[in-house]
């Protein structure tokens, strides 16, 4: 098996605020493998997109990456240069942002984005070989040519976002993170758009971590699942394995609250809040809404274990 193209280890990074430091990613360690498309999901707040803001490292102060190492195809981007890693945004690993659409500039044409970041990394390219480019990357996310000399205030939700695709593909980086890309759009466009990306990330081998909150979306979307609680990551399996046989109790509660086609009933949602991350809970830091927490729950925090290969899970109930 090949190297994986991310390879993450034990990444923290802390708010530091006057009230004390906020642990929003805490110890994250996982690796996506080369060419795949992985989930990250989790609530609101659970350090998700904190912690693709750190792949890219974008984490503007009070936050920090206080330690571990985040490596790109065998090279650490927490360790290199400003301007090194300034290199490997957009022709190495891109972030599709929430909101991306809301990103691009109300006061220039769609050609003029795509471009601007494309001579920011290759100040070599002629105007004609630059808009050869443009007409190739919209074309890639199926849209018309003349999408180039439009202004976004011209574009539809689904089109702005395509663009948005097209800026994060326009150097054909190795990684693409893709943080909850269509949430703003209807349902209908959400579709297209993600068969766009997912089309995107075969056709050109990229590897993608697709971010978000729904379930559903996962299962559709993606082959590896890791789940997040809290800037921790509670489990990590293939999707099939996750939905066939969840292992951690947050998990379970996660699928359980899918909407099922044709039930009836109150729609359950998991009980508790999530905690504050300024003061969090000692020990497991789901044990406060935990349906099968022990009191070892409440005192140590549970290793985060490969139980199976390539099955990972940080719950006391699978330790040995
Ligand atoms: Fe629940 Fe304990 Fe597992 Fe945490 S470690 S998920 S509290 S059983």
């Amino acid at each position: 098996m090949s190297a994986p193209i991310l390879k993450v280890n034990d990444v923290r990074v802390y708010y530091h605020t006057e009230a004390g430091a906020v642990k929003a990613v805490d110890g994250v360690t996982l690796d996506v493998p080369r060419g795949m498309k992985m989930g990250l999901v989790g609530e609101s707040g659970c350090g998700k997109s904190t912690l693709a803001m750190a792949f890219m490292r974008l984490i503007k102060p009070p936050g920090r990456i206080e330690t571990g190492q985040i490596e790109l195809d065998g090279t650490d981007l927490v360790a290199i240069s400003e301007e090194h890693m300034r290199r490997v945004r957009l022709n190495e690993i891109s972030l599709i942002p929430q909101g991306a659409m809301n990103s691009l500039s109300p006061v220039a044409r769609v050609r003029k984005q795509i471009i601007d970041g494309i001579r920011d990394h290759d100040g070599r390219m002629t105007q004609a070989e630059l808009n050869d480019r443009v007409e190739e990357v919209l074309e890639a996310v199926d849209l018309r040519p003349e999408v180039a000399d439009m202004f976004p205030h011209e574009l539809s939700g689904g089109m702005k976002q395509r663009v948005c695709v097209a800026i994060a593909i326009s150097l054909r980086p190795k990684v693409i993170i893709a943080d909850e890309p269509t949430s703003a759009l209807d349902v209908v466009v959400q579709r297209q758009v993600m068969e766009t990306i997912q089309r995107l990330q075969q056709e050109l081998g990229i590897s993608m971590i697709l971010i978000g909150h729904d379930m559903g979306l996962m299962a559709q979307s993606v082959e590896r699942l890791a789940v997040m609680y809290s800037g921790r990551l509670a489990e990590l399996a293939d999707v099939d394995a996750i939905f066939e046989e969840p292992l951690h109790p947050y998990t379970q509660l996660l699928i359980s609250t899918l909407p099922v086609l044709g039930a009836r009933g109150v729609f359950r949602g998991i009980p508790g809040i999530t905690p504050s991350l300024l003061t969090p809970p000692p020990g497991c830091l789901f044990h406060p809404r935990c349906p099968e927490a022990q009191e070892i729950c409440q005192q140590k925090v549970p290793a985060w274990q490969e139980i199976r290969p390539g099955r990972w899970v940080a719950c006391h109930k699978y330790e040995v």
